[in-house]
C-alpha cells in the first residue's frame, strides 16, 4: 500500500509498504477520503503543536471514511461496510469515559497524532469501536467531515444558540463553515463568520444545508 509520511519538517515522502496487519478487536479499512485538519498543518510546517511532538517518520489524518476490507471473527462489522471513523480511541475507564465524555479522555490514542499512524495511507487498522457505518447515499468526502461537523455540533450546543438568535463564528475554516452551518440548523436568523483574512465573509443567506 501506499503511505504517505511526513519524514521531517515540511518534507513528506510516499512509502510502499505491505497492508497492516490487524490486532485483537481491529478492522482493516481501505481509506477512501481524508481529510486535511489544520493540525495536520501545523505538524507539517512546525512538527509540532505545544507539547504534541511529531515522531517522524509520522502518518497524519485523522478525519477519514473507508471501506472494511477485513474483520476478526465475531465482528460487529462486515467486509464491505462503508464506514466513517472516530479518530479518538479513548480509554473507557477514566471518570471522564465513564460519564460519556470521552472526548476529553486524558488516556486518548488520536488517530495521526504522536507516534499513532493516521489516515494518510491506503490502510488502516483500527478499533472497532472507532467505526460507523454511513448511510448508502453519503459519500466518503461527506463521510470525511462528520468528525469536523461532530466539532461544530459540539460548539453550538455549548454555545446554547437559539432561534431568531444573531452570532458570531470566527475563523471561516472547515470547523467555521460547518458551524455556521449548524447555528443555521438551531435557527440562528443572522450570522456572520469572520476571518483574518477578508473580514466577513458570508452570513446567513449565504449558508445553505
Ligand atoms: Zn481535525
Ligand atoms: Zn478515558
Amino acid at each position: 500500500m501506499k503511505s504517505a509520511k511526513l519524514v521531517g519538517i515540511r518534507q513528506f515522502e510516499i512509502f510502499d509498504l505491505p497492508a497492516p496487519e490487524i490486532g485483537k478487536g481491529e478492522v482493516l479499512v481501505a481509506i477512501k477520503s481524508a481529510g486535511i485538519c489544520a493540525s495536520d498543518v501545523h505538524y507539517y510546517h512546525h512538527g509540532r503543536i505545544g507539547d504534541q511532538v511529531c515522531v517522524f517518520p509520522q502518518v497524519l489524518g485523522h478525519e477519514c471514511a473507508g471501506v472494511v476490507v477485513k474483520a476478526f471473527n465475531g465482528s460487529l462489522f462486515n467486509e464491505g461496510d462503508r464506514v466513517a471513523v472516530e479518530p479518538g480511541l479513548s480509554c473507557g475507564s477514566c471518570e471522564h469515559c465513564l460519564c460519556g465524555r470521552y472526548n476529553i479522555c486524558p488516556n486518548v490514542k488520536f488517530l495521526g497524532g504522536p507516534g499513532i499512524g493516521g489516515a494518510f495511507q491506503e490502510f488502516l487498522p483500527l478499533d472497532e469501536r472507532q467505526l460507523h457505518v454511513i448511510p448508502a447515499d453519503m459519500g466518503f468526502d461527506e463521510a470525511a467531515l462528520l468528525e469536523p461537523l461532530g466539532v461544530a455540533y459540539h460548539a453550538v450546543c455549548l454555545s446554547e444558540v437559539k432561534p431568531c438568535d444573531t452570532i458570531a463564528v470566527f475563523g471561516a475554516g472547515a470547523v467555521g463553515q460547518l458551524t455556521a452551518a449548524m447555528a443555521v440548523v438551531c435557527g440562528a436568523s443572522e450570522i456572520f463568520l469572520l476571518t483574518r483574512k477578508i473580514g466577513v465573509v458570508f452570513c446567513e443567506e449565504n449558508v445553505r444545508v
